[in-house]
């Protein structure tokens, strides 16, 4: 799943944006201030498909954590957003390595936007397309097919399927799975992953196919091509 890490520390703007692309079937980590954000950096570095970071950030400037970043990381994509207008602000932007610029308020469509060119660029999404035996799924236009067929899948679907496409025949945990698909802090006793795997299974097992997802009990769950 394409994991972005947003740093803010408006928490009204942060839940505005997680909720946005949360629904857009991105993962996302919110952090309030520097600490936290190198924090989930350090811990799901390679993880991390993107960052957008705030500038005006309390205790420390967001251009001094993208250096912090820059020095561990080249190459994960960073969008700054930010109140500040002017063109000062943008080529300090720049220069410290962010890859784009956004300034608030902005349209939701036009930093959806913002962030797929981001990725393009980064090479990350080289082929919008996954593929694993007989089921297909496009990263940009959500359509995904089994054996040519059209499956309508749910944004929290469309996540689950990612993941389980990115890493076939791997067995993937519940919690593992929890992290990935609906974030970190979410109650690990919830039967929430079983639940939507049930979803997204029915919707995989098409009559005289044969099935995908299997259950490892005790464990989770792997997809197993053919
Ligand atoms: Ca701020």
């Amino acid at each position: 799943m394409t994991h972005i890490l947003v740093v803010e520390d408006d928490h009204r703007i942060a839940s505005f944006i997680a909720k946005g692309l949360g629904a857009e079937g991105y993962g996302v980590s919110v952090a309030p201030n520097t600490e936290k954000a190198m924090g989930i950096f350090a811990a799901g570095e390679s993880d991390l498909s993107l960052v957008l970071l705030d500038l005006g950030l309390p205790g420390a400037d967001g251009l001094d954590l993208l250096g912090r970043i820059r020095r561990r990381n080249t190459t994960v994509p960073v969008l700054i957003v930010t109140a500040r207008q002017g063109t000062a602000d943008t080529i300090a932007g720049l220069d410290a390595g962010a890859n784009d610029y956004i300034t608030k308020p902005f349209a939701f469509d036009e930093l959806l936007a913002r962030i797929r060119a981001a990725l393009r660029n980064a090479g990350q999404e080289t082929s919008s397309v996954l593929t694993v035996d007989d089921l297909s799924f496009d990263l940009i236009t959500k359509q995904a097919n089994r054996a040519g067929r059209s499956l309508d899948l749910s944004p929290r679907e469309w996540s689950l399927l990612e993941m389980f496409m990115r890493n076939p025949n791997q067995i993937l945990s519940r919690v593992q799975i929890l992290n990935r698909v609906w974030n970190y802090g979410f109650d690990p006793e919830s039967n929430i992953v079983d639940v939507y795997v049930g979803y997204l299974r029915r919707k995989l097992n098409l009559p005289g196919l044969p099935r995908l997802i299997q259950t490892v009990r005790g464990v989770g769950y792997r997809l197993v091509p053919r």
